[in-house]
């Protein structure tokens, strides 16, 4: 694996820098410490995040703790127009003393020094649709013409191991890929926490939220698992559905064991995907014009898949006006992926 920090920040410039784990997997940490690392070349940095993430404004955080400064923006024209309003800024020329702090819309930058590093953490939530990672390409471009290093963190997968949005298609234009390889957190049925290296994130809902979601009659597999502060949590939590929402992040700053969802590193032997075959022999019955309420014998869990698969922001399908229900036909968008109208 290449180790970043042996290249300086100028011998990295122009180049974009990717950094993609499961969701706790030591991706932000990484982008961070790159961020800081900045500050020993005399350049300055800018941090981004998405509005989406509605539990961390203004600040990126690691581990649940450690907030680093940063811009939360709604989308990527609008971080541009913020980039290019700090670097305007840096670069005119100024009174006083080149180093000393200078402070543009709460973050603190060095006076005279170069805006040369920018970081986005989660781009994967910059990039839910076509236009979304159209206008990051755009942006990836315009950084390297500007010589900027540009650190992105994210995820490339979604908790069901599908491509998160259009997030696959940026890959091509990431110089260096730097994929983080956690540890499974989970504890198995015998009580041993698990050794193997993880490859996906394990969404999971405290057990309670189930009740909460209106889904007490679909039984859902329990997952132990050790937490950050690697103290055990045991009968707490159980896997999310398949048919879960795909983006899903609770407000409110308390990180641990109160929050109502979770998000575990897990290897592929300990992962839970709990009805992901039911959403797909459901969908399948839309697809070939059958009765999809006719599948399953559960009704809670038929309007559970229902539910998720005709969500406007999920858009498998689609409820007509008379009831129906009918599958959206998906056609080639132009970064590569599949889109529907
Ligand atoms: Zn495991």
């Amino acid at each position: 694996m290449v180790d970043i920090r042996e290249f300086s920040v100028s011998a990295l410039a122009g180049n974009c820098i990717g950094f993609f784990a499961p969701m706790n997997g030591g991706k932000t940490q990484a982008l961070v410490d790159e961020l800081k690392r900045a500050w020993y070349y005399d350049c300055n940095s800018i941090a981004y995040n998405s509005e989406r993430n509605t539990r961390e404004r203004d600040a990126i955080v690691v581990n649940g703790e450690f907030r680093h400064p940063a811009k939360t923006v709604g989308s990527v024209p609008e971080l541009r127009t913020d980039l290019e309003k700090r670097i305007s800024q840096l670069g005119a020329s100024q009174e006083g003393q080149r180093g000393e702090v200078v402070i543009i819309d709460d973050i603190s930058h060095h006076r005279g020094w170069p805006l040369r590093v920018v970081g986005i953490d989660e781009v994967n939530l910059f990039s839910l649709t076509a236009s979304e990672a159209r206008e990051m390409m755009d942006l990836m471009n315009w950084c390297i013409k500007k010589d900027i290093v540009l650190y992105v963190a994210g995820l490339i997968y979604d908790f069901r191991h599908l491509p998160f949005g259009q997030v696959h298609s940026l890959l091509p234009y990431v110089d260096i890929k730097i994929d983080k390889k956690p540890a499974c957190m989970v504890i198995d049925s015998s009580g041993q926490k698990c050794v193997r290296t993880a490859k996906h994130t394990q969404r999971l809902w405290k057990m309670s939220y189930s009740q909460e979601r209106g889904l007490n009659d679909v039984e859902l597999p329990r997952v132990d698992f050790v937490d950050k502060d690697k103290k055990p949590v045991v009968d707490h939590y159980v896997a999310a559905p398949f048919f879960d929402q795909t983006v899903l992040i609770e407000s409110g700053q308390n990180a641990g064991r109160g929050r109502n969802v979770v998000y575990l590193p897990v290897c592929t032997e300990c992962a839970r995907l709990p009805y992901r075959e039911e959403t797909f022999r459901v969908y399948d019955a839309i697809v070939r014009g059958g009765n999809p309420e006719a599948v399953l014998s559960n009704p809670q869990l038929t309007a559970g898949i229902l539910e998720f698969l005709c969500s406007p922001d999920e858009r498998w399908g689609k409820r007509e006006s008379d009831g129906r229900i009918v599958a959206l036909s998906h056609y080639r968008n132009e970064v590569g992926g599949f889109s529907s109208l």
